[in-house]
């Protein structure tokens, strides 16, 4: 089965025309905003919500939010009104002519990035390791994000062992820091007899082989890797991994200059999301990484190497060549990060896990019409299960409730009310969605 209105293969699929282009907002900041420094201003000059602890901030709008009101957003306050010009603005993007993309083909290499992952971690914990935002921004983290709320009971069955929560028979995933990977292959598959989906973020290479060892035997390595994208926090332990486990890399063909070591990502926007983690995001790395031979491209009948049943469906739009995998014996989809089930903008989210539905993430998503066009035809596979990059796995009328309540209103519920990408979008076809560093 492949997404209605979108070849599996790799032709690119018929892409909204974001022609007509409006000059971009890029006045995000107020002009009396202050840096985020101890020494930027006086403590005694600021206001006291100011120096609440942003996670703490955060988790009293959630709580106020949980009281609920409205039934999908989870602002304390009326969601804005955008004006009649933006509308239409808005109106006009989505209307536009299809187009076909060609692939864009890497002109340069250069070499790889070196993470900072550290820096990230550190800087979550302290938010005056971030220079570059401003106090005022932080209080805004639970305000501005926008969701699909789930009941509890939309979660999928999952026994926790070792970390690894079981799904089906054959398939498990294990939530590493900030992100899922998943186990494909039933228990005590043994040496070769499984395959891992994405590989988590830097430092999870232990734990991530003593989950794979829980489930499938000591010293058991997969028969190949499959990649969703190659953001870094999917792409994190993957050098260490491959390296251990000798085994090929898949990707889409649009995601290898960021694997084969050609080209970063485009910047994240820290000004959408309104959280701490997209504040954050421009301390992520770019990459590239550079897995040398082991990188493969999917094959371009659809079909998923080692993984009998399934298909990769292209799901752009997150980033240029992300892919979900779909079951339909079972109705099963892995969606990557072309709908997650936490506010991965937001630190507390992230930490508390509670089930909700969201567009991609917003600070690393550089497309948002291809983006609202994945959910669209993931909604319509009907899922009776799902487990994304980032948050639990959902099951049921409740997922698939939501799920289209968030294709149905994405431009409300996903898309940045203004932002770097918002009516510039990142594409492969004008190699905007690489950056080439000479
Ligand atoms: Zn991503
Ligand atoms: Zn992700």
């Amino acid at each position: 089965m492949s997404l209605p209105g979108r070849a599996a293969g790799l032709a690119r699929p018929a892409a909204t025309d974001f022609g007509n282009h409006q000059p971009a907002c890029r006045d995000h900041h107020h002009p009396d905003e202050q840096a985020l420094r101890p020494d930027a201003e006086p403590a005694e000059h600021r206001h006291p919500r100011q120096l609440q602890h942003p996670l703490r901030v955060e988790q009293q709008h959630r709580q106020e939010r949980r009281a609920g009101r409205h039934p999908y957003t989870q602002t304390h306050a009326p969601p804005p009104q955008r004006s009649s010009r933006h509308q239409a603005r808005r109106r006009r993007r989505h209307q536009g002519a299809a187009a076909k993309r060609p692939h864009a083909v890497p002109d340069a290499t250069h070499p790889a990035a070196t993470p900072a992952t550290d820096a990230i971690v550190a800087a979550a914990g302290n938010p005056c390791a971030a220079p570059h935002f401003t106090l005022r921004q932080i209080p805004q983290e639970a305000t501005v994000t926008q969701q699909v709320p789930l009941d509890p009971s939309g979660l999928a069955a999952a026994t926790a062992d070792h970390g690894v929560h079981a799904v089906t028979d054959d398939l498990a995933y294990a939530r590493l820091a900030l992100v899922n990977v998943v186990f494909s292959g039933a228990p005590d598959a043994g040496d070769r007899g499984w395959v891992l989906i994405d590989a988590g973020v830097i430092g999870m290479t232990t734990r991530l082989v003593a989950g794979a060892a829980a489930r499938f035997g000591a010293d058991a390595r997969p028969s190949c890797i499959i990649l969703t994208h190659g953001h870094f926090d999917h792409v994190g332990a993957l050098p260490d991994l491959a390296e251990r486990w000798d085994v090929p890399v898949y990707a889409h063909p649009l995601e290898h200059p960021y694997l084969d070591g050609s080209a970063a990502y485009p910047p994240p926007d820290p000004t959408v999301g309104g959280g701490l983690m997209s504040l954050l995001s421009p301390l992520y790395p770019r990459g590239p990484i550079d897995l040398g031979s082991r990188l493969r491209a999917l094959p371009a009948d659809g079909t998923v190497p080692d993984m009998p049943g399934w298909r990769w469906l292209h799901a752009p739009g997150h980033a240029v060549g992300q892919v979900a995998l779909w079951r339909e014996s079972d109705r099963t989809l892995l969606a990557a990060d072309a709908f997650i089930t936490t506010a991965q903008e937001s630190a507390y989210a992230v930490l508390t896990q509670e089930p909700e539905l969201h567009g991609p993430p917003m600070y690393y998503t550089a497309d948002w019409g291809l983006a609202r066009d994945s959910v669209v035809s993931l909604a319509a596979l009907e899922p009776e299960r799902a487990v994304s990059g980032h948050g639990p796995a959902l099951h049921g009328p409740d997922l698939r409730r939501a799920l289209h309540a968030l294709a149905a209103d994405f431009d409300r519920l996903a898309v940045p009310d203004r932002g770097r990408y918002t009516d510039h979008p990142a594409r492969a076809a004008d190699g905007t969605a690489y950056i080439r560093r000479i």
